[in-house]
């Protein structure tokens, strides 16, 4: 696992160009340095095979897919994204064998060719929120429904953290539209298709379809704990603070009308509308008129007159239908779907698909991530000094191969060198006692 994943973080990187190799012919006899690169080296348990069982995806231009490429070493990667510029390349999982020769395989009779790890991925699209934004729609993002995406890195970060106990997880923008959640783990790159449902479905509250308006469906004397977490944590107070306001919920009769459409009284929904239709043109307020229309609707469907908890259960299920994160199910399910290596520069934006540190999502702002013509500018300007290192860290995008090499490149290998060698020190173990027995 070592290898490939650090492989895997330098074909991100490869991108930039910045590393350099090349044969060089080894002097025979002794060289401290020798020493070095062989205590540095692999370890004996380490899978060798492991990287070249990994399906890389190239696109290139004129929507040519190749798909089930393998590589042996990152340079032979290296050396085949410069040769064929793809304009996205895409990572699947890590096979039984080498995808590349999947069919020599099937012409065996063994059906061997199958997926046996890959990381745990979600993806977000902001297209997927266009009945609560206002602001744009399909692939059009800005700063008033980002934010949207914030809350659901939130929310589904600390769940994956503290529910399920992961820890080396990297949060990435799509270039575009969304987000992309990459859980690396061990236990999470092999987890089989049957659990990855599972988490899928820890997940779901959503159950938007065309005919209904009311997309989520809360039910239960109590909520689960991570949803009751995940309310008043971030999305209740996303919700109030800023979406109301933001997007204009209750600014018109056929907004306020989607909301009045999930409470399911009639007395509520008329006495709201008989209210918001009569003061149309009297509010002199300075207050929001979002804000106000929102509390009248909680304060009469919390007064004593309403009972029964299903009533009352419907502030959060507009608050959820409103906020909670749409996740494309099927990318999550499934062991061997695609997903866009970090890195890729957006073919229709021009963006590279910088990491998000899930501690200042808040921060990360879609419309300034460097596009491509920005870096190139950016190193133009700078002159080509030296070939050496670190000419990106000179541009905008040095903050980003920073972050991801310190916060999750460097933390994953540490982890997968501590698997190995444990896995590796259990079976020599298990080998001496069955040489004593
Ligand atoms: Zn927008």
């Amino acid at each position: 696992m070592t290898k490939e994943e650090a492989e895997n973080g330098r074909d991100e990187m490869e991108i930039d160009g910045c590393e350099q190799r090349e044969a060089i012919a080894i002097p025979e006899g002794f060289n401290p340095n020798y020493l070095k690169v062989f205590y540095d080296g692999k370890h004996p348990g380490c899978d060798q095979s492991y990287f070249g069982r990994r399906e890389f995806s190239f696109t290139l231009e004129n929507d040519i897919y190749l798909r089930f490429q393998s590589f042996y070493s990152v340079s032979e990667l290296e050396n085949s994204i410069r040769e064929k510029c793809p304009v996205k390349i895409d990572i699947g999982p890590v096979y039984s064998v080498d995808p590349a020769k999947r069919r020599a395989y099937a012409q065996t009779g063994d059906n061997v060719f199958t997926p046996v790890e890959r990381e745990l991925i979600f993806d977000i699209d902001i297209s997927d929120y266009d009945d609560v934004r206002y602001c744009c729609s399909g692939a059009d993002v800005c700063l008033e429904c980002w934010p949207l995406m914030t809350i659901a890195i939130k929310v589904i970060d600390t769940s994956l953290r503290d529910d399920f106990g992961f820890n080396h997880i990297l949060w990435v923008y799509s270039g575009r539209r969304g987000v992309h959640c990459w859980v690396c783990d061990g236990k999470a790159r092999r987890l089989t298709n049957e659990q990855r449902a599972a988490i899928a479905d820890y997940f779901r509250v959503y159950m938007g379809n065309e005919n209904s308006h009311k997309k989520v469906s809360l039910t239960g004397p109590a909520f689960h704990p991570f949803l009751a977490r995940a309310y008043t944590d971030v999305l209740r107070n996303f919700f109030e603070m800023k979406l109301l306001s933001s997007q204009n919920l209750f600014s018109t009769e056929e907004r306020y009308e989607k909301i009045l459409d999930m409470i399911h009284d009639e007395s509520v929904t008329s006495e709201l509308r008989g209210k918001w239709q009569e003061n149309r043109r009297s509010t002199t307020s300075k207050e929001d008129i979002n804000v106000i229309r929102w509390e009248q609707l909680k304060s009469l469907l919390q007064s004593g007159k309403q009972k029964g908890q299903g009533l009352r259960r419907c502030i959060e299920e507009i608050v959820f239908s409103y906020t909670y994160p749409r996740l494309d199910m099927e990318v999550s399910k499934h062991m061997n779907h695609l997903l866009k290596a970090p890195f890729c520069v957006h073919p229709k934006t021009g963006r590279v698909c910088v990491p998000i540190d899930p501690n200042q999502c808040e921060e990360f702002d879609p419309t300034a991530v460097p596009t491509l013509s920005k870096l190139l500018q950016e190193l133009n300007m700078g002159g080509l000094k030296s070939e050496v290192d670190n000419d990106w860290d000179r541009t905008s995008l040095g903050k980003s191969i920073r972050f991801f090499r310190t916060s999750f490149l460097q933390p994953l290998l540490k982890s997968c060198k501590e698997e190995i060698e444990s896995s590796y020190n259990a079976k020599l173990q298990q080998s001496k006692n069955s040489i004593n027995w």
